[in-house]
């Protein structure tokens, strides 16, 4: 039963999205088995949800509202067309939103969760609030005092908004590479609440859970990814985890506190680190989809797409459970400039024994871009050998992995 907080609304058959991107497109395929229709705001028609050749198969039309994600005015035309609107990417205009959300527009998950979460900064004020190990972090200005901060380096500074892929994460390892940071935003006019610093955790790994709540307060966990970042992007993500159960409980535990102290409906991507003596440490929360859940579509039993749409349309949450012994995610980012679709290099990934490679039909690939992921299901959950597949899976998509 919906619990009072939880507006009566009709059965939701169609579903705004903010956001067009990657994200967007495999959420449509899930749309597609749950027999739900998705409208989709985004500012080109060749964004990959609206990318039908992707969808030949199928045609599967998607509606659209073509306009950049923080035009308010266009996701009230997309709020007609669908019964609950729901975020890609978080690159929204919160308080224009607002004034949605207060004439009856129903965001899930709603607005007060992306209040606490979109701001570096604030996100981890909050998470602090609820007793969730954080980096220690501060905001900072080109006048401030690290060291009587209790800071030493190195150190990381990030953008408080707009940072993804990490763009906007700056590892400073030393007063030089300070000044110089600085200096690049010499012409800034205000650069007061722009960035924050967190000390640099020296981690063994890093980690990431999915995590999913339902209208009526269902929660479902997913298996605990490790994920490994290269220059701070994330390059494989594999699971299951081997982690002593008082780290699995620690995790559980972050995991329901957060979506319950937010009243979230929807899913969050979780990211963690693990610290050599087995602490885990918070590093960020993001309120949608996440590319550490890619590998949940082919070797999970509900897939986070899937998980997200039925968490926002009041259906009951699927089993998040591992349907194969462990898997592999290998992100296949751009290397290069060019105007190619890597036909060949997709051809040798998908020839891989139980390989599965999905293309976000992007035409043009730069340096560091998500083009596509491959997932490899395994008969085995050795981490060894979860790492030598990725490495399988690198070696046949970069020149020079
Ligand atoms: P983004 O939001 O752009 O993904 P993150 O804040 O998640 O950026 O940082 C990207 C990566 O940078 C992390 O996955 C991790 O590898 C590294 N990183 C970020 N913060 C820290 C930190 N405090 N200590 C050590 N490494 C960090």
């Amino acid at each position: 039963m919906n619990s009072d907080r939880t507006p009566a609304i009709p059965a939701i058959r169609q579903v705004g999205v903010i956001g067009g991107g990657q994200l967007a497109w495999m959420m449509v395929e899930a749309a597609q088995s749950l027999g739900l229709e998705i409208v989709v705001q985004t500012p080109r028609a060749t964004d990959p949800a609206l990318n039908n050749s992707l969808r030949a198969e199928t045609a599967f039309a998607i509606k659209a509202v073509l306009a950049p994600i923080g035009d308010a005015e266009a996701t009230a035309r997309l709020a007609q067309q669908c019964q609950v609107v729901t975020f890609e990417n978080e690159f929204v205009d919160l308080d224009a939103l607002r004034h949605l959300e207060a004439q009856g527009v129903c965001f899930r998950p709603g607005l007060s969760v992306l209040a606490a979460l979109l701001d570096k900064y604030e996100q981890h004020q909050f998470l602090e609030s609820l007793g969730v190990p954080v980096p220690a972090f501060a905001t900072i200005t080109p006048q401030t005092d690290l060291a009587a901060l209790g800071f030493s380096f190195p150190v990381v500074i990030k953008s408080r908004r707009h940072g993804y892929d990490g763009q906007g994460t700056f590892m400073v390892r030393d007063a030089a590479e300070l000044a110089q940071f600085w200096q690049g935003f010499a012409g800034d006019a205000d650069t007061t609440h722009r960035f924050m610093v967190e000390a640099f955790v020296p981690f063994e790994r890093e980690l990431a859970v999915m995590a999913a709540r339902s209208a009526t307060g269902e929660i479902a966990l997913y298996p605990v990814v490790e994920t490994y970042q290269k220059q701070q992007v994330c390059r494989w993500a594999i699971a299951p985890v081997a982690l002593p159960p008082q780290t699995q409980t620690q995790i559980q535990t972050i995991a329901t506190r957060l979506l319950e102290s937010l009243d979230a409906i929807g899913i969050l991507g979780i990211e963690l680190f693990l610290t050599p003596d087995g602490r885990v440490v918070v590093n960020e929360i993001a309120p949608r989809t996440h590319n550490s859940g890619h590998l949940t579509i082919d070797a999970c039993k509900t897939s986070q797409f899937e998980q997200h749409l039925r968490a926002v349309c009041g259906l009951p949450l699927g089993d998040p459970s591992l349907h194969a012994a462990g898997a592999v995610m290998v992100n296949l980012l751009g290397y290069e400039t060019a105007m190619s679709d890597y036909l060949e290099q997709r051809q040798h990934l998908a020839a891989v024994p139980n390989a599965t490679v999905h293309w976000y039909g992007k035409t043009d690939a730069k340096l560091g871009r998500k083009l596509g992921h491959a997932t490899v299901l395994l008969n085995t959950s050795e981490r060894e050998q979860a790492i030598a597949m990725a490495r399988q899976i690198e070696a046949l998509w970069y020149p020079n992995p």
